[in-house]
């Protein structure tokens, strides 16, 4: 909060004396401007335009999307690091990633080797009840060829296994130490 606040203050007394040091060297007022430069910047704001309504739309779209991205960019600069940075950690023995939607849920995480970082590939081994034998998911490594892990239970239960881990993270604040001890190996 402090710091764009100082930035502006120390913006407006340099304009501010910038103009008193050119008055005082040529004889050019600033001050006798700034009548007739607000009223023509009033004059083409209010004056009205036509524009089609898709293009008002787009318009009104991209500034938005500006002001959001400025917004964001200024949260992370003057808090450190949101929740949504945390984006990787390592369950089970894996690299898992994931993203969050646009109303902060987190998507599907999915996991990485953890040498090379290719996108690992899953083969699912039924379970059978019966003979109680368990369900497992094994994931390989195409590029290493190496197994990476294999875990149990189904693609499914291991996925939403691994986003309630992420989601207790979140809600516990470990999620910072994550982030620090990776800022600190980078
Ligand atoms: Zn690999």
């Amino acid at each position: 909060m402090q710091k764009p606040l100082r930035e502006i203050a120390v913006g407006v007394a340099i304009v501010v004396i910038g103009g008193v040091v050119l008055q005082q060297l040529t004889g050019i007022s600033l001050v006798g401007w700034v009548g007739p430069m607000a009223t023509w910047v009033w004059d083409a704001c209010s004056a009205s335009i036509t524009m089609p309504r898709w293009l008002f739309a787009l318009t009104a779209l991209v500034a938005l999307s500006a002001v959001w991205n400025t917004y964001s960019a200024y949260r992370k600069s003057s808090t450190g690091p949101s929740k949504h940075d945390y984006v990787e950690d390592h369950f089970d023995g894996l690299v898992w990633r994931w993203s969050y939607d646009f109303s902060g849920a987190i998507k599907e995480p999915w996991c990485f080797c953890p040498a090379c970082d290719s996108m690992l590939v899953y083969s699912e081994e039924p379970g059978d009840s019966y003979v109680g034998k368990r369900a497992f998911v094994h994931f390989t490594c195409e590029v290493c060829g190496v197994r990476r892990g294999s875990l149990e239970g189904d693609r499914r239960y291991i996925v939403a296994r691994i986003q309630r881990m992420i989601d207790r993270k979140l809600r516990v604040g470990e999620w910072r130490a994550v982030i620090e001890s990776k800022q600190k190996g980078a």
